[in-house]
């Protein structure tokens, strides 16, 4: 974050203006004029929303949003940002742009104009703020930052565009946000370094997931694969802690963390996911059987969770063995060749 760089830019300027105008004889703070970006967060569709007006962000979060804390400072004048509302998609979606003619284009396309078409706020400043496009969400496409870092994360999780959207005064500043836990998208319960499980939440092995994974095994067996019946399925979070902490002690916490959870961020935890393992007893990776994991789990509602390639997005290494149910959503899912994180929009990466 530059904030710090940013506000010291700023008032080294106010304190010239004043020295020029008053000759340094009493101080007054000439602080630039800002205006406050408030951004919050839908959990349930994935929006994020930016606001000016104070009493639709407290609005929004008495209906359950989650204030994430200051977007941006912008000015109280300039060239007018305006923002539009897609009607049509899934749940909801807003676009801000400073190109008047753009906006005129999506209103002829259905959307609608917020604020009777008036501004929501202004560009202005030498920060340029950011926009990125998520392709494949349902709704809450689009997202702003001043943010390099934030950026570049989600255009490597496969958001684009990623142009700037128009100048502001200052960057803003995040709120602490309380720990994300059993947060669900579309039924899927999301488990990486970003979303835990509380460490009570031990539901067991997952009675449907698991009638499934023996009709894979099965089929695998009728097939001739070098497959066995035993597998890693539900482990409490206690149990978890003590693998992680066994490999910590072993191969020490960064290495550990490439390949083993940490208690409470472990997907075994949910009941919904298996290890396999090949007749030799250990994990499942010779390429055949791999193969025929990425081609048919999808039929049996899983999906092979951590690929090569995605590390920087399930945080883990490629585990060909490791086996997620997600039910119907996995043919689907499969198909498109996106991690779960990718598919659902959520955020990955490391802790
Ligand atoms: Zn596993």
């Amino acid at each position: 974050m530059n904030l710090k760089s940013a506000s010291i830019g700023i008032f080294a300027a106010a304190g010239v203006l004043f020295s020029t105008l008053a000759g340094g004889a009493q101080t007054v703070c000439a602080q630039e004029e800002t205006v406050i970006i408030y951004r919050l967060y839908n959990r349930n569709t994935g929006e994020h929303f930016y606001t000016a007006n104070k009493s639709e962000k407290n609005q929004l979060v008495a209906i359950g949003w989650t204030y994430e804390g200051i977007g941006w400072y912008g000015p109280t004048s300039g060239d007018p940002v305006y923002r539009v509302y897609n009607p049509n998609a899934a749940g909801g979606d807003h676009y801000y742009t400073a190109n008047q003619a753009e906006r005129d284009y999506l209103v002829n396309q259905g959307w609608k104009p917020d604020y009777n078409g008036a501004p929501v706020f202004y560009s202005g400043g030498d920060i340029p703020l950011y926009v990125a496009y998520n392709p494949n969400a349902q709704s809450g496409s689009h997202n702003y930052t001043t943010a390099d870092q934030e950026q570049q994360y989600l255009l490597s999780i496969g958001w684009t565009h990623g142009a700037k959207a128009w100048n502001v005064l200052r960057v803003g500043e995040e709120v602490a946000q309380p720990p994300k836990s059993m947060y669900t998208v579309d039924g899927i319960l999301i488990v990486n370094k970003k979303y835990s499980l509380p460490a009570d939440y031990a539901p067991g092995e997952n009675p449907v997931a698991k009638e499934h994974l023996l009709r894979l095994i099965g089929d695998m067996k009728a097939q001739g694969m070098n497959i066995s019946d035993r597998y890693s399925g539900y482990r409490s979070y206690a149990y978890q802690g003590q693998l992680y902490r066994n490999y910590c002690a072993q191969y020490g916490q960064a290495q550990a963390d490439t390949f083993s959870a940490r208690p409470g961020y472990s997907e075994h935890q949910t009941g919904l996911a298996f290890d396999l393992t090949g007749r030799n007893g250990e994990l499942l990776e010779s390429p055949r059987e791999a193969q025929w994991l990425l081609d048919h789990a999808a039929e049996y509602g899983f999906i092979v969770r951590y690929q090569n390639g995605k590390e920087h997005i399930t945080g883990y290494i490629a585990e060909p063995w490791h086996l997620r149910y997600v039910g119907e959503a996995a043919k689907d899912i499969a198909t498109s060749g996106l991690t779960l994180e990718e598919y659902l929009g959520v955020e990955g990466g490391g802790y």
